[in-house]
């Protein structure tokens, strides 16, 4: 047992933050919504991810744009998250929790 040692592929991560270092524009995108770019499918490496990515920004500002770099939210991080979200909901349960299972109570 041990930490894989290929590259992770973008089918395999929950989301992606993609900042330009020229401009420092960045934001997250769904997995399937990087794919919508030429040469972005599933079985794309995160390591070419960035290569493959462009800067619109400053692509309209006359300059290249190719200086990405990602950063991805692997999806069973994202699962251990929500793992840890349920933990504390257990825990003490949240006001809008409660309320949508009181009608479920029978008084008598
Ligand atoms: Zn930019």
């Amino acid at each position: 047992m041990g930490l894989p040692t290929r590259e992770p592929l973008l089918g395999e991560v929950a989301s992606v933050s993609v900042e330009c270092s020229d401009c420092g524009r960045s934001r997250w995108w769904q997995a399937s919504q990087l794919m919508r770019f030429p040469g972005v499918f599933t079985g794309t490496p995160l390591a070419k991810l960035s290569a493959r990515l462009t800067c619109s920004a400053c692509q309209e500002d006359g300059l290249p744009g190719k200086s990405i770099s990602v950063q991805a939210l692997f999806v069973s991080e994202s699962a251990r998250v929500r793992a840890e979200a349920h933990v504390l909901n257990s825990r003490e349960v949240p006001p809008e929790v409660s309320r949508a299972i009181a009608p479920l109570r029978r008084s008598g």
